[in-house]
């Protein structure tokens, strides 16, 4: 089945009671039993939710996966992937990823003895170097965020099976619509389905797609265990929403397109952070693994002064000053005071993470409007 058809069908039944064509909202706690141990396969929905259920199989299609599994967030997803581990394991990590990623790993999980290791994956090779016996995750986010960095996942999925260590990508800036990592060697992908997939910036969620059993099996058991569970009403609407994500991110796209170009020209605008520009390092690579070049931009003036990026992020009057991504309405967000907070100004100056650089996420309105907004606010 092709991707537009999948984001309408996949995991998506008529309801056996009525024939409903929506998944309803089981808004249950827990189901009744005929006798002890006498059920239909739900016992409590931290446990088990058909409407969760439902989203589960619709997340797993769409990245080509054999299972599914939904959180409260895209961090719980994440706390999930990492309880899989023990003290002593080491984890090799991006060095420029997700604000709230590095502090999970950096503020909570270092206490519990798991060594992380930030390394520049855009060459591939660099990560040999940091793998010891000790070395059973390496976590990577493509393109990443904010810089935009393209990494070879086939490259890296490549090392991780030599090695027998797990690869886990966190697909939130691309979508299932654009690229598939499990497809190029990946053992598991994690979304934040805040982005993207809910697609309406209406609910915050998370997902992981796998295809071992045991390593399914692993996580459900940490989920119901730990109990980070997305809630009925919100599966809902990521069903819902996911029904649009091919033809939104074909909007997405062909926006970032336009918006990238508009900065691209414009004489205030030192660098402009975007896949798709030929003359980004990696963009032969994004070329080959993605099937379009997403609306994610990041940009920088010739005078790296946070003051001068405030005032043009004030102006704006489309792009709402707002942290998250992926929604239909575009948004603009200044990464060094807002999501990426919590990362040390001097280990992100080392990824060129500047002052003065913002990042949009181009939304699905007319980009004519967009790239109008976009030069009053920079006049
Ligand atoms: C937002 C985000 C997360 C965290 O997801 P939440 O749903 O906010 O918990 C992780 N990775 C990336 C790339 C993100 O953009």
């Amino acid at each position: 089945m092709k991707f537009g058809t999948k984001a309408v069908h996949a995991g998506v039944k008529p309801d056996p009671s009525t024939g409903a064509i929506m998944t309803p909202i089981y808004q249950t706690s827990t189901y009744v039993q005929r006798s002890p141990g006498d059920h239909k396969g739900f016992e409590y929905s931290r446990t088990q939710n058909p409407t969760r259920f439902a989203l589960q199989d619709s997340i797993a299609a769409l990245e080509n996966a054999k299972h599914g599994l939904v959180f409260g967030s895209g961090l719980a997803a994440i706390d999930a992937v990492i309880k899989l581990l023990k003290p002593g394991d080491e984890v090799i990590s991006g060095n420029d990823l997700y604000g709230g990623t590095y502090r999970i790993f950096t503020k909570v999980f270092e206490n519990f003895g798991i060594k992380f290791h930030f390394v520049d994956m855009s060459n591939a090779d660099n990560i040999k170097s940091h793998i010891n016996e000790n070395t059973k995750l390496i976590w990577l986010e493509t393109p990443t965020n904010p810089m935009m960095s393209i990494i070879d996942i086939k490259a890296v999925a490549k090392l991780a099976k030599e090695q027998k260590i797990l690869l886990g990508v966190d697909n939130t800036f691309a979508s299932p619509a654009l690229q598939n990592p499990m497809d190029l060697g990946a053992d598991f992908v994690m979304h934040s389905v805040t982005k993207y997939l809910g697609g309406h910036s209406d609910v915050v969620m998370g997902a992981l797609a796998m295809d071992d059993d045991t390593l399914y099996e692993r996580l459900a058991f940490i989920q119901n265990s730990c109990g980070a569970v997305a809630g009925p009403q919100d599966c809902f609407l990521v069903l819902r929403g996911i029904k649009t994500l091919g033809i939104r991110m074909e909007r997405h796209c062909e926006n970032g397109e336009k918006v990238a170009n508009y900065l691209a020209n414009h004489p205030k605008v030192k660098d402009v952070y975007w896949p798709g520009f030929e003359s980004h390092p990696n963009h032969h690579i994004a070329k080959a693994q993605m099937k379009g070049f997403g609306g994610m931009i990041s940009f920088t003036f010739h005078e790296d002064d946070m003051q001068l990026s405030f005032r043009v992020m004030e102006k704006l009057k489309l792009f709402a000053l707002a942290e998250s991504l992926g929604g239909v309405e575009s948004l603009a967000n200044h990464p060094a005071t807002m999501t990426h907070g919590a990362i040390p100004r001097e280990e992100r100056m080392k990824v060129g993470l500047l002052d003065s650089l913002i990042r949009l996420s181009v939304g699905i309105e007319d980009a004519d409007d967009l790239i109008a907004d976009l030069e009053q606010a920079l006049a």
